[in-house]
Order: C-alpha cells, then sequence, then structure tokens
C-alpha cells in the first residue's frame, strides 16, 4: 500500500482552493494527470520580474514596473472596439492603463476614483503619453509585497492563464510533506543538495534565469531522485528475474537445421551473430534477459522464431506478445509458414477472441498442443494457463511497462525473456530506458534493399501528387497514405483521415481503402487483407500503421503533415515501404512556411534511412525529454530527468540503484523503508510489489 505520507500530494487538485472541476479538467490535459504531485512537477519554463518600482519618470519603455498609482480620472470608449482609459499617476508622471472590451462598472469598482492602486505590467510609450495595457496585477497599496517579487511563467494550456497556474501552484506547494530521506548522506553533502521538500519549493522559486536551466542544484536533486526510482525499480526486477534458476534449452540441431533450410534467403551476419547470443543465454542456466534491438526492417521476426524453436525442440512453450491486434495478427501470419514447416502448431490470442473460439485456444495452450503462442497482452489474462512456457518474447517492449513483462514471465516457471525493439534509442539512453539487459543489436540490414527515394513536398499540391501517385500504380505499385495526428483529438485524427479517404475515393474510386484505430476489428482485417491482396492500390489510414505492419508489395508512403510527427514515428512509418524488391518511394507532405527546426527535422530524414543517426538527430534538435514524450515514441516520459544535462547523474543514480537492490532486496531495513516512499513516488509500485511476490 502506498505510504500515507504520500496522500496529502496524491489527491487530487480539486481539493485545491480555486481549483473547480473545469479547471481540473484543463490541468489534467496539461499536466497528464490531476494530481497534486502531478502539478508541482509542472516546472516553470520562464520567469518575470516584478520587483523593479522606479517613479513612472524614470520607467523604462518595455520595462516590468510595479508601482502605487492614484486613479484620476476615466476616459470610456464612445464605440465599441476602441479601448477604455484609466488615467492615473504617481507624483512624477501620468500613466494610461488601457482595457479592450469592458463591460458593466466592472472597471470603476477595480479602480475607484481617487484611490491608490498598485498595478504591475509593462510600461510602454504611446503617443507622447506612458501607457499600460491590461495590468497583470491590481491590488491595494499593502498587498505591493505580495506583486512585486519573481513570478514563475508555466508551460499553458488554453483556458489556463500564467497566473491561475502560479496560484495554483502556491496552494499545492502547501502540501508538501516531510518525506524520510532515502538520498545517500555522503552523496548529498558532496554535491550541496537540498531536502526534497526544499528542493521542490525552489524548483517554484526561480530567482533568475539560471534557476531554470536543468544544471541547477535543485534540478539535479530532484532528477537524481528520479533516476533512482526508475534504476532501484529495474534492479529489483531484475534481482527477481534472475533470483529464480533458468532452465537449459540446449539448441537441437536437426531442428535448427530444417529451420534454416526452411527459410527462403541466408540469414544476415547480424541475425547470426544475435541468435548465437541468444543460443548462449538459452543454453545455460540462468534466465534469459535480453534485449534485441533493431531497425525496421532488420529482420528481428525470425530471431524470435529461431528462440522460439529453441524452447519448442526442448518440448516447452514460447509466447510472442505485440503490442496491438494488427501486429499480433501479422506475427501469426507471417510464423505459421515457418511453423508448418517444422510441423510445430502455433496459435494467435487477441482480445477479439470470444466465447468458443477463446475456449479452444486456452485449451490448446493448456494442454500444450499450441507450442508457439502469438498474442497481445490478453495473453495477461488470469485464465490463460499454459503447459510449460519456457521463453516469453515482448515485440516493441516500450509501449508496456515492466509489469506487465512481469506478469507474462509469471506464467512461467522462470522463462528466459526476450524483448525486441525497433525504436533506435541512442546508446547512451538505452541503460537509463531497459536498465541492464543484455543487448543484442542488428545493425546490418538483409541485403538487396533499395534505398527508399524520401522527398519533401508541400502538401497544398495534392493534384500533382494524386497524379504521381496514379503513374506509380498504374506500374503495379500499392500506397499508404498516412493523415496526421491532429492535436490531442483521436476525433480529429478520425476526420482528417475519413475525408482525404473520401478526396482519394474520387481519383481512385474502389482502389482506396480505409483504416483506423475506431473501425471494429473485423472491418480493420478487411480493410487491411485488401490491401495485402492487393485488391485496392491505396490504404488511407490513421498512425494505426506505424509499428510492424509488412506489406512487401507496398512501395510508396504519403506522409500528411509529416512536419507533426516525431523523427522516430516517420522513420517507422517509412519503414513500411522498402521491404520488396520494387524502388520505393516515401513523400512527406508539409505545410509551408515550415519553421527553421521542422526543416532540418524533415531534411534528416530525406537524407538518411539509418535509424540511429535519425534518433542522434532527433536528440539534438529536440532535446532528449521531448523524444522520449510518451506521445511521440511511447517511452516513458521523465518528470524532472533531463537526458542530455543529466547524463552523469545517470551513471551515478545506476551503480547506486545495483548496491541498494543488492544490500536489501526487500526494502527492509531503514533506508529501504523510505526508498519504498520513494519508490511510490514516482509511481514505481509495480517494483514494489515484486518484494511481496518474490
Ligand atoms: P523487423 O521486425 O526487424 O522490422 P522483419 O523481421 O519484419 O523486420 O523483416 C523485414 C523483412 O525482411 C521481412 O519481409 C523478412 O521476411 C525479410 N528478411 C528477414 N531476414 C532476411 C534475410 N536474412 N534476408 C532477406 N530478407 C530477410
Ligand atoms: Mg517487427
Amino acid at each position: 500500500m502506498r505510504p500515507l505520507i504520500l496522500d496529502a500530494i496524491f489527491r487530487s487538485i480539486r481539493t485545491l482552493n480555486g481549483v473547480g472541476p473545469k479547471h481540473a479538467k484543463l490541468f489534467d490535459k496539461l499536466l497528464g494527470g490531476e494530481r497534486i504531485i502531478d502539478l508541482l512537477w509542472h516546472k516553470p519554463i520562464d520567469l518575470v520580474d516584478r520587483r523593479h518600482s522606479p517613479k513612472l519618470k524614470d520607467a523604462k519603455p518595455g520595462q516590468i514596473v510595479t508601482t502605487t498609482v492614484t486613479i484620476q480620472s476615466y476616459q470610456l470608449p464612445k464605440r465599441r472596439g476602441l479601448p477604455a482609459r484609466v488615467v492615473a499617476d504617481d507624483g512624477t508622471a501620468t500613466i494610461d492603463l488601457v482595457f479592450f472590451n469592458v463591460y458593466g462598472d466592472w472597471l470603476q469598482k477595480a479602480y475607484p476614483l481617487n484611490a491608490q492602486v498598485v498595478v504591475s505590467g509593462k510600461v510602454e510609450p504611446y503617443n507622447n503619453r506612458l501607457q499600460m495595457v491590461h495590468p497583470d496585477h491590481a491590488g491595494k497599496p499593502e498587498d505591493i509585497a505580495s506583486i512585486a517579487k519573481i513570478e514563475p511563467i508555466y508551460p499553458m494550456t488554453a483556458g489556463l492563464g500564467p497566473r491561475q497556474i502560479s496560484k495554483t501552484v502556491e496552494e499545492g506547494l502547501k502540501f508538501l510533506p516531510d518525506l524520510p530521506e532515502w538520498m545517500d548522506e555522503h552523496l548529498q553533502k558532496k554535491h550541496g543538495w537540498a531536502s526534497w521538500k526544499e528542493a521542490m519549493r525552489d524548483l517554484h522559486h526561480p530567482q533568475s534565469g539560471d534557476d531554470l536551466e536543468p544544471t541547477t542544484k535543485t534540478r539535479e536533486r530532484l532528477a537524481y531522485d528520479e533516476l533512482l526510482a526508475r534504476n532501484l525499480a529495474m534492479q529489483l526486477v531484475r534481482i527477481r528475474h534472475k533470483k529464480k534458476k533458468g532452465r537449459s534449452f540446449p539448441h537441437d540441431s536437426a531442428t535448427r537445421t530444417r529451420l534454416l533450410k526452411s527459410l527462403p534467403w541466408d540469414l544476415t551476419g547480424a541475425q547470426r551473430f544475435a541468435i548465437a547470443e541468444i543460443d548462449g543465454d538459452m543454453q545455460a542456466d540462468m534466465r534469459m534477459l535480453r534485449l534485441l534491438q533493431g531497425d525496421v526492417g532488420s529482420g528481428k521476426t525470425v530471431v524470435a522464431f529461431v528462440a522460439l524453436m529453441n524452447a519448442v525442440a526442448a518440448g516447452a512453450q514460447g509466447a510472442l506478445m505485440a503490442p496491438t491486434e494488427i501486429l499480433a495478427r501479422q506475427h501469426a501470419k507471417s510464423l505459421a509458414p515457418l511453423a508448418a514447416a517444422l510441423g510445430v502448431s502455433i496459435v494467435a490470442l487477441t482480445g477479439r477472441d470470444k466465447g468458443k473460439t477463446r475456449d479452444m485456444i486456452l485449451s490448446k495452450i493448456k494442454s500444450g498442443g499450441a507450442q508457439i503462442v502469438i498474442g497481445t497482452h490478453a495473453l495477461f489474462s488470469e485464465d490463460v494457463t499454459f503447459k510449460d512456457l519456457g521463453l516469453v518474447i515482448i515485440d516493441e517492449q516500450h509501449r508496456f511497462g515492466v509489469h506487465q513483462r512481469l506478469e507474462l514471465s509469471d506464467k512461467g516457471t522462470a522463462p528466459d525473456v526476450l524483448v525486441m525493439t525497433a525504436t533506435p534509442i541512442p546508446r547512451t539512453l538505452t541503460l537509463t530506458i531497459y536498465g541492464d539487459m543484455d543487448v543484442s543489436r542488428l545493425h546490418e540490414k538483409p541485403p538487396g534493399r533499395k534505398p527508399i527515394d524520401t522527398r519533401l513536398m508541400a502538401g497544398d499540391r495534392l493534384g500533382e501528387i494524386v497524379a504521381g501517385l496514379k503513374r506509380k500504380i498504374a506500374t503495379g505499385a500499392r500506397a499508404y497514405w498516412v493523415c496526421p495526428l491532429v492535436a490531442e483529438s483521436e476525433l480529429l485524427d478520425l476526420t482528417a483521415a475519413e475525408e482525404r479517404f473520401k478526396d482519394l475515393q474520387k481519383h481512385f474510386g474502389d482502389r482506396v481503402a480505409l483504416l483506423h484505430g475506431q473501425m471494429k476489428n473485423t472491418e480493420k482485417d478487411k480493410a487491411m487483407k485488401a490491401f495485402v491482396d492487393g485488391d485496392v492500390d491505396v490504404l488511407v489510414s490513421t498512425t494505426v500503421i506505424e509499428v510492424g505492419v509488412d506489406v512487401p508489395q507496398a512501395s510508396v508512403m504519403v506522409i500528411e503533415h509529416a512536419e507533426r510527427f516525431g523523427l522516430a514515428q516517420l522513420h517507422q512509418l517509412r519503414g513500411r515501404v522498402g521491404r520488396g524488391s520494387d524502388e520505393s518511394v516515401c513523400l512527406l507532405l508539409y505545410t509551408p512556411p515550415l519553421s527553421e527546426m521542422g526543416k532540418q527535422r524533415l531534411s534528416t530524414m530525406r537524407d538518411t534511412e539509418d535509424g540511429f543517426l535519425i534518433a542522434e538527430k532527433d536528440l539534438e534538435l529536440r532535446g532528449a525529454g521531448e523524444i522520449l514524450g510518451t506521445r511521440q515514441s511511447g517511452m516513458p516520459a521523465f518528470h524532472l530527468v533531463d537526458l542530455e544535462a543529466h547524463t552523469d547523474l545517470m551513471e551515478i543514480a545506476h551503480a547506486e540503484a545495483k548496491l541498494l537492490a543488492e544490500k536489501d532486496p526487500s526494502l527492509t531495513g531503514r533506508r529501504g523503508e523510505t526508498l519504498k516512499v520513494l519508490l511510490y513516488l514516482f509511481s514505481q509500485d509495480a517494483a514494489v510489489q515484486t518484494l511481496r511476490s518474490g
């Protein structure tokens, strides 16, 4: 259970003064959560210094000034659309306070005639007079101290202004508990780091622009906490994983020979090397915990199949889990002929299997009749029991949490685990994201791939694009047409795709199909099948095709509003073509004008197909924080860690977590108790859970 001491900040921000349901919703959207701690992790990005109170005659144009003035008169607008002016002075000069869209007698109430009012805002010259348009603050003279200070500015969202956010943060800060110190004393001393509570307060009270940098002591302390929590969670999981003795699956050379003979091509050197590493792990009686990292199209699937066959040949079962229905079905389909050639039975289980079908599949899994099981997270369901699960393979792992990885491996007796990812994570980040998994990399692609001709085009040249597409299709090509992500709304994404679909129907008639996440499964299948079978030439879709879909005949990829996608995502999408023997084209459509960064990003896509290079470039251009943002990559985002500025801390946190987990793997010591609080603080509960069940 969560330590009670955290309750105060795990409550909803609705419990704070001044936050109603409407604001709470906006905050939720802004913060990705509506607990007080989510709010307190929202970092200021700028500040306004309101401490300057010069006499008005000395105020510099453009300066933010906080000063006490006396209200002299009003100039109310004669027509709508004109501003109202309140004339005021401070004894040295006159200033016009300017307001647009004033209704009723609000102005006279807020700025009563002859009264003294403290105003704070930007002073500007206008027609030889001074003016302040919509003062940011107005209050009584005795309020000056609370106004004339440094004000943090936070990232905003429509409907939540700067003051609402900073006021709410201040309210939230009141509930910061005194958490027991989990930090190593020497480390804390060495860096001169404050306590967690103090650091959290400082985070929201920057005194200068420098305080906004990720390299301050405050940010470092808080980032270290987060890194320690992540690393510790991974170490605990790892220790639990390795604690159980694994089984030995020596590879069966007769099976292997038959398998390799059934492939229409030779393995690449990289594939052979990765397989040798996996063979080694599986043969040893330690549990395998290996990450297979390989760019899109590098041929991970067959490596997975070889590993599955190691388990099967030894009489155990193997499971392969994919993040989406489409991908699971596709894996099942592409592995079926390989399995058939070896006389191995394979079943697929996804969320859509219901009733009798599902029962039948479940009983096959339970009896061992199914030797290879492919599925989505439906494999986690409690009623799924394996006869003898020896190997778990998880494809595209970043979409699953550590927790889920554990759940599936709990279904076997200490099965080996292989995680596959196509996300080209720069090397420096692998450790932080995956911890100490052993890593195999497929750095080389199968031979015979032709480079993809990537072009940037302004999206308004649609006629030209369609004409070009028609010519390609006439030569037998098939095309994906990906519609953009529009802001936060799935519904809007959909509208865009539906509209484009209708457009393209005018040109391609019934040779175009639509695919999106909201469609019924049967409809999705139908669209996909029509495309695979060549009954349609163009598949219009939202980004559901992003992961793993393999249609070798598809050789054209059109991506609308390419500037809105992350580079990693564009790379994944583009990887859907160039899989067959045809020359492939990828058109990145953008809406002009492109920003300088947009230009650089899209040019990177045009100039290289190397996933690692693209990831590095993305990192350089946008910063790691954004790359790991959930929407772009599906990776867990950090709240306080800056993956560039804090690389040193990463190594320290990793080493310390390892030591801590080895010394007190059940976290029962005095420091262990404090570390539990830390794990809960960063929602690494799953790891705490392993303490109990392990
Ligand atoms: P990934 O999952 O890594 O993106 P896949 O396993 O789907 O890549 O492989 C991409 C394509 O390359 C598939 O069509 C597959 O049949 C083919 N392929 C895999 N290995 C080889 C190889 N050694 N030689 C030729 N083609 C290969
Ligand atoms: Mg794949």
